[in-house]
């Protein structure tokens, strides 16, 4: 490297070359190219997508849109925050939109955090938190977990005069825990007025909890909360890149202000508005996850194995060593799940649930694997 080069390496943000970078699940086709198979062959339960496929009324959408492609979408996404602020009882100034609610992180990121102070967030929390935050050259505030869980006691104590925003999962990848209303109500009393307290929901809608604090109800009560919800997930849009919060009026105006002009493209809004309307599609979404959070719950008690309880489109196994080989032997057999070493969870793995059929192709696979010695 030429000395102006390494000059100009290091002049980069503080805390960009420290970021491990995001990694993603193994995809389908880099599968099939590196063992020879069949992409149909392949079962994906790696990045918690929704096995359904898409709805017909979302693929209606994207068609009269089509011959708009050459058109600038909506910048300001006008009907598909009036179609959420309807369905949510939201105003459309409480609105930001995203390209994915990852988009939405990062906005809030580059708003609220820079050199000299702090996000909290805890272990095991969703790995673009730290992300985001190292990018703007902001301090992690890691606070350890308890039981794969968010300690929100400790996580209210680690807030301090640098600490600008609280990250919260609730349910958290990759380890499906949840907290409750009172404990959520018990930790925003603790916390100060002017830290923005950021509740991710991006599993929400697979949560059947009484006890699930729902953030965007709970918005009222909190002005220093911004929810984040995602169309990646229930409503089965990942690769339109879907996501939105809701907030104040005034940090919605902030955020809205940093965002790209034309962040979310025009078949993303309209299929996003046609998902948001097709209740029978989110119905059996949910349905499908929990008859196959059942089946493959099953079939790890029966096998012998640990898994932490989750309330999300996924469930993370607990094998008791380190799991290198063992995902190695799913890859083979062209199964592939996700490795969470990346998170400090070597020994285990996090499968998303999948069709019925997807589902029992994991189970199989794990039934004739040697776990033992
Ligand atoms: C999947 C996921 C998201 C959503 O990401 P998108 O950018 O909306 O696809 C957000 N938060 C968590 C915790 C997730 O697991």
């Amino acid at each position: 490297m030429s000395s102006g080069l390494t000059k100009l390496i290091n002049n980069a943000v503080p805390g960009v070359a420290k970021l491990h970078p995001y990694l993603p699940g193994k995809p389908v086709d880099e599968l099939a190219r590196e063992l020879g198979l069949d992409p149909k062959d392949i079962v994906k339960l790696a990045s918690n997508e929704n096995p359904l496929g898409p709805s017909k009324a979302v693929l209606t959408a994207i068609e009269a849109e089509l011959s708009e492609l050459t058109r600038y979408p909506d910048g300001n996404g006008f009907e598909l925050k009036s179609a959420l602020s309807e369905h949510f009882a939201l105003t459309a100034e409480q609105i930001t939109l995203g390209n994915g609610s990852n988009d939405v992180l990062d906005l809030i990121a580059r708003t609220f955090l820079q050199s000299g102070t702090n996000a909290v967030f805890s272990q095991y929390a969703f790995a673009v938190y730290p992300i985001s935050t190292q990018a703007v050259g902001a301090d992690l505030n890691i606070v350890p977990a308890r039981d794969y869980a968010h300690n929100l006691d400790a996580m209210a104590a680690a807030i301090n005069a640098q600490t600008r925003v609280v990250f919260l999962a609730n349910p958290n990848n990759p380890t499906g825990t949840m907290f409750d209303v009172a404990e959520f109500k018990s930790f925003m009393s603790k916390v100060p007025e002017d830290v923005v307290v950021v509740l991710d929901e991006a599993y929400s809608e697979y949560v059947s909890d009484e006890n699930y604090p729902d953030g965007i109800e709970l918005l009222p009560l909190y002005p220093n909360l911004i929810v984040t919800r995602t169309f990646s997930k229930a409503y089965g849009l990942a690769s339109l890149r879907v996501g939105w919060a809701a907030s104040a009026p005034e940090i919605a105006d902030l955020l809205n202000r940093v965002r790209q002009p034309f962040n979310v493209d025009s078949l993303a809004l309209a299929a996003a508005k046609a998902a948001l309307q097709d209740e029978e599609y989110l119905a059996a979404s949910k349905e499908l996850n929990s008859k196959g959070m059942a089946q493959i719950i099953q079939a790890l008690e029966a096998r012998g194995l640990g898994y932490i309880p989750s309330k999300g489109n996924f469930i993370t196994v607990d094998f008791a060593r380190e799991t290198s080989e063992i995902n190695q032997s799913f890859l083979k057999q062209g199964v592939i799940l996700r490795p969470v070493a990346n998170y400090g969870m070597p020994n285990h793995l996090r499968v998303s649930i999948g069709t019925q059929e997807e589902n029992q192709r994991f189970i199989d696979v794990l039934n004739e694997m040697e776990l033992d010695g």
